[in-house]
């Protein structure tokens, strides 16, 4: 155990420019996926992997945030643009992912851990690519507002239908990480539903989140997208402890096939429910990193979310060496973002038995 440890700091404080770029994806063995070049399950690079997806699909996105489709083409990391920020710079989806990744604990899931980095970052600019924060969310904004204000974090989150829009599920995505573990469906939607609740706690910005989850937890086991997206399809047919009428805004990807949707049929907007089909739409329809991404940034509208949310699946099922080397280099907050992929990663390989949630 303490050999693989040390091999996995190793990894992941090696500087970027050292990671061999792995031009060839993972093989598909039967249902699992397996790296092309270890002969490994993707596992110990996890992490990493699913944090470096997520920014490197943000900061594609970035410079053309709320440009409308086929007005621009975006092949690789650009500056400037929307937010005027450098290359390489990513938005609140990640800080608010790496602020959710940094309050996991092996055994514990505390709302209030997780409330106090969000503030932590809106007030003090914590786990921000440049020490700035340029981009928010109305709802998220007024959520960590409430939260300043002493609002209990399971009551700060809007629950109206106009507060569906997609801040929750943009940064939920460590949190598989905490519920692997976890076999009940309904103890992992239990504490899925209070961690989207701090932002968003209507039932569909629930619901998006719990099948987001459930599809990362599928990718992180080995299944391949074809195959997790099928056993997912299978189990949200008999969630009873979901409501009907909530489960019809996902009709689309559960009971129909995303993937044969064109691309004209995708929507692109912050609307929760559109992001999550964009995103599971441009994973399934590629077959690598590089493609899923700039499929997703290039919907336009927006970009950076659906890149941010595109990426988590992408870079947990490719893994880090799936990642554009020259991506990888060019993002800013490397280290911080390491440093965060090493403690989850830590975190993840001492934990010898299910996790139950904190307060
Ligand atoms: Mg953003």
């Amino acid at each position: 155990m303490e050999e693989k440890r040390q091999e996995l700091a190793d990894e992941l404080f090696t500087s970027s420019g050292s990671l061999p770029d792995a031009s060839a994806p993972c093989q598909i063995n039967g249902d699992m996926l397996i790296h092309a070049g270890t002969g490994c399950a993707p596992e110990d690079d996890a992490p990493l992997a699913l944090l470096l997806g997520v920014a490197v699909g943000d900061a594609l996105g970035v410079p053309v945030e709320f440009r409308a489709r086929g007005t621009f083409h975006v092949t690789g990391m650009q500056g400037y643009g929307t937010h005027n920020q450098p290359p390489g710079t990513w938005s609140d989806d990640t800080s608010l992912t790496l602020a959710l990744a940094d309050a996991l604990l092996p055994d514990q899931c505390s709302m209030e851990r997780i409330a106090a980095g969000f503030r932590n970052w809106y007030f003090h600019a914590a786990y921000t690519a440049h020490g700035k924060v340029f981009d928010v969310g109305n709802a998220t904004a007024r959520a960590i507002r409430r939260l300043q204000e002493g609002c209990a974090p399971e009551k700060a989150g809007g629950s109206e239908e106009q507060d569906n829009g997609n801040g929750s599920l943009m940064r939920i995505a460590p949190l598989v990480f905490f519920l692997s573990g976890t076999d009940d469906p309904r103890t992992r939607f239990s504490l899925v539903r209070k961690v989207s609740s701090i932002t968003h706690a209507h039932s569909w910005s629930v619901a998006a989140c719990f099948l987001y989850i459930e599809l990362l937890d599928k990718i992180l086991k080995g299944r391949s997208g074809a195959a997790g997206y099928e056993e997912l399809k299978e189990e949200f047919r008999h969630h009873s402890f979901l409501h009907p009428a909530t489960l019809a805004r996902f009709d689309r990807l559960l009971k129909g096939d995303i993937r044969r949707l064109a691309e004209r049929d995708i929507r692109s907007s912050g609307f929760v429910v559109d992001t999550l089909e964009a995103a599971v739409w441009c994973f399934l329809t590629t077959d690598n990193y590089r493609d899923a991404v700039l499929k997703a940034v290039n919907l336009g509208e927006d970009t950076d979310t659906t890149g941010a949310v595109t990426g988590a699946l992408a870079g947990l099922a490719y893994g880090t060496r799936g990642i554009p080397g020259v991506w990888r280099r060019q993002l800013a907050g490397i280290e911080e973002i390491r440093r965060i992929a090493l403690g989850l990663s830590r975190k993840a390989v001492c934990r010898e038995h299910p996790a139950t949630p904190g307060d």
